[in-house]
């Protein structure tokens, strides 16, 4: 397929594709966001070789796990916290302000496309956000701020004030339920896309990780930026090996 062209090369390829797509859409993951301060999962250093995953069912049945997880997410916002949009980010929310682009869909819990500039409604998440919490019980939005306070002078996150169930980050944790309507979004955007840009995941979470073959089986062309060989790469109309700020970096309207 000679799809893994010198930097170069793709890159010119790449802007020749965006120049003629009618419906772009960007799926990001963890890559993206590198640049922000926000380490990804799977790189050498990345949160995964520091720390293993809690799933949901230990988060629910152990109130040890659920000391842990707020233990690590506290300490995770030196990094959330001071993360701003990057390159790609902009880069992004410009394909979409322009109407190029109807949304992004992201696996990402970062909350830095909407930070960019994107509406609730133009970044499908999904697997959640992790700058906020919401109650296990009734749903409720509750601020980190007031959960860390609680935290930190008792020993103990709060429960929720409106029903007493348990909460969490508003991400989804390995086991938990994807959020469906999410997923159902991304599903229709994939199909209707005529260029679906993978940029910055490993591409081996699923069933995200399955959005880029719709979306090529569907007609669209497919584009993974990456700086490392994806599963995917065979399978790709065009593979730009490069740092995701510096490609993306000609498309940022100041
Ligand atoms: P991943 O960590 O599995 O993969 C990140 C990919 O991005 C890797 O293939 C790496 O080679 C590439 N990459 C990293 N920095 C890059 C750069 N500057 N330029 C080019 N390529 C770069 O991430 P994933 O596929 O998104 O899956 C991990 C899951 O972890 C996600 O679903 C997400 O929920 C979660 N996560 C999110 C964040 C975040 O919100 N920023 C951070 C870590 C993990």
């Amino acid at each position: 397929m000679g799809n893994d062209r010198d930097l170069k090369s793709a890159r010119d390829a790449f802007r020749g594709m965006l120049g003629k797509a009618r419906c772009i859409v960007p799926f990001t993951g963890a890559g993206i966001s590198t640049e922000c301060g926000i380490p990804d999962f799977r790189s050498p250093g990345g949160l995964w070789s520091l720390n293993q995953p809690i799933s949901f069912q230990d988060f629910l049945d152990n109130p040890e796990m659920r000391r842990e997880a707020w233990r690590r997410r506290f300490v995770m916002e030196t990094a959330f916290g001071a993360a701003r949009p990057g390159r790609g980010h902009r880069a992004v929310a410009g394909w979409v302000r322009q109407g190029r682009s109807p949304a992004v869909i992201t696996q990402n819990i970062d909350n830095l496309h909407q930070e960019a500039g994107l509406g609730a409604g133009e970044v499908i998440e999904l697997h959640g956000n992790t700058t906020y919490a919401t109650c296990l019980g009734c749903g409720a939005r509750h601020e980190l701020a007031w959960i860390r306070g609680v935290f930190e002078a008792a020993g103990d996150p709060p429960a929720c004030p409106w029903c007493r169930g348990l909460l969490k980050t508003a991400t989804i944790s390995f086991g938990q339920p994807m959020p469906q309507a999410a997923l159902q979004r991304a599903a229709l955007l994939a199909r209707a896309a005529d260029l679906f840009i993978a940029i910055g995941s490993s591409l081996v979470v699923h069933p995200a990780a399955e959005l880029p073959a719709l979306a090529k089986d569907e007609g669209a062309l497919l584009v993974i930026l990456n700086r490392e060989a994806t599963p995917l790469d065979d399978f790709a109309d065009l593979v730009v090996h490069g740092e995701i700020g510096d490609v993306l970096d000609e498309y940022v309207q100041n």
